[in-house]
């Protein structure tokens, strides 16, 4: 879109906001036609015919050499992306940690996508900068209370979190080696910062049931000759099982080993009072990886680094001339160059902060409960049904379940479900079969706080149903 003089609408400036009123409108148009086409949480049909519906709005292999003009761009191409994006916000869209975000969070982000603060100088972002600053302490207090001196980073998430833990206990390692020991329940980012960093591949440690197991950890740690740095998990992938920190925390102590805690998925518990409990020892950690696009409902990115004390992160310090120059520090401009290994990096904390200035901690930590109870109760669900089998009893809001049939069948259940776009089911391998052989679970993520229970009954019976439908099948054909 251009003004009268040809010039491109800018989304800054004093008359921004007017053009983004003008055109904000066309993208909710296609946002609805397309979210009313899909009806459900995902697209039917599978990867063929989401390339097929792209091929119809785009023409394929090139990129235009004229343009439709932002009015219809924004209305088709937005339509074309509701219509073909799985929906977080739908109850039976539950595979993965993967939220559904707030809408005073993304209402935030429209701003700061109009001013475009720039993190990695003072003179692309005044007040973010300071914002970004006051958000960090506040949430590294609430991961090391005890502390005078805690302080936390913004990054992209938890494999970014996981590799900064890495790369500042590598730092403080007496000649700059660690080697990192984790459990089998790890996060594979934990595995990739390593091989990023060029540390030794972990030393991989046994879990009871998804919990790390402190005498195993004694015991491996006991065995190395070179300092270590434990990486513990609090909210596994697989099933969300919360590691004995405290235990784990005495463990390192009494090896001297470095202690990073991966928790991506369960850090935000902390603000439940039910569910704090479960993070005892969370605060002996060195740093701390936090993920606010799970619990925490911001649209991605929104991850955090809290450390125990701020000189640690001394080690991302860098200069360059022309972000952080001496004289300019010196004069007074705050050096923001040392808060990130990423140099342009967007206001993530900006909508994290407004959505804690909206909610407050307590409303935050209620939907966290929320998520876990309801979790309890769909686990209380499945078990209370003959035709399926419960892993456990969920730590957060992680349900891991299957019907009683073959792991060919459970696959192929969440496959046919997805592709008819019914629901977007998640899978977890754990070696609960005869001997301790690997199974194949269905896993559901709860992370949408206006869901309940008795949204997910329907869908237990579903599931059951077509189990019994392709077990039935698949006889007929042996049979046959
Ligand atoms: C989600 C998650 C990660 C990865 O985080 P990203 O935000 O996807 O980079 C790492 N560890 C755990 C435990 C997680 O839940």
């Amino acid at each position: 879109m251009a003004n009268s003089r040809g010039e491109p609408a800018l989304a800054g400036g004093t008359a921004g906001h007017e053009r983004l009123a003008e055109l904000i409108p066309f993208a909710l148009r296609g946002f609805a036609r397309g979210a009313a086409e899909r009806n459900g949480p995902a697209p039917s049909g599978g990867p063929a015919a989401v390339a097929a519906e792209l091929a119809a709005v785009l023409p394929a292999g090139s990129v235009p050499a004229e343009g439709v003009g932002a009015e219809r761009a924004l209305t088709d191409l937005t339509a074309l992306l509701a219509a073909g994006s799985v929906d977080p916000a739908d109850p039976w869209c539950a595979a993965h940690l993967h939220c559904p975000p707030l809408a005073v969070s993304v209402a935030a982000d429209v701003v700061a996508a109009a001013l475009n603060p720039s993190m990695d100088s003072w003179d692309q972002a005044p007040v973010a900068s300071e914002l970004e600053r006051e958000f960090t302490g506040a949430l590294a207090r609430v991961c090391f209370p005890d502390e005078t001196a805690p302080d936390a980073v913004v990054t992209s998430g938890g494999t970014e979190s996981n590799l900064l833990g890495l790369l500042l206990a590598r730092e403080h390692a007496p000649g700059r080696r660690v080697v990192p020991v984790c459990g089998t329940n790890a996060h594979h980012s934990v595995a990739r910062a390593a091989w990023v960093l060029g540390l030794p591949a972990p030393v991989v440690v046994a879990c009871d049931g998804d919990r790390l197991r402190p005498d195993a950890l004694a015991e491996a740690l006991a065995a190395l000759t070179e300092p270590a740095v434990v990486v513990a998990t609090a909210g596994t992938t697989n099933t969300g099982e919360i590691d004995p920190l405290a235990e784990i925390a005495v463990v390192c102590r009494a090896a001297g080993a470095q202690l990073h805690v991966d928790a991506a998925y369960g850090g935000m518990a902390l603000f439940s009072p039910a569910h704090a409990e479960l993070l005892a020892g969370l605060s002996e950690a060195d740093s701390v990886a936090l993920d606010m696009h799970k619990f925490g409902w911001q649209p991605v990115a929104a991850g955090l680094l809290a450390c125990r004390d701020a000189t640690r992160l001394e080690a991302l310090n860098v200069r360059a001339e022309y972000l952080n120059a001496d004289d300019d520090t010196e004069a007074g401009l705050p050096d923001l160059l040392g808060r990130s290994i990423r140099t342009s990096r967007r206001p993530d904390a900006f909508r994290m902060a407004v959505t804690f200035h909206a909610l407050g901690h307590r409303e935050l930590g209620r939907l966290v409960a929320h998520c876990c109870d309801t979790a309890t109760e769909v686990a209380e669900d499945v078990a209370a049904d003959p035709g399926l089998r419960l892993w456990a009893a969920p730590s957060l809001s992680t349900v891991l379940f299957r019907p009683r049939v073959s792991d060919e069948v459970v696959v192929r259940i969440r496959r046919t479900l997805l592709e008819a776009g019914t629901a977007v089911l998640g899978r977890a391998t754990m070696p609960t079969g005869p001997g301790g052989a690997d199974q194949v679970w269905l896993k559901l993520t709860l992370l949408n706080p206006a869901a309940t229970a008795a949204d997910y009954r329907p869908l237990l019976d579903l599931v059951g149903r077509t189990a019994a439908e392709m077990a039935a099948a698949g006889e007929e054909r042996v049979l046959s």
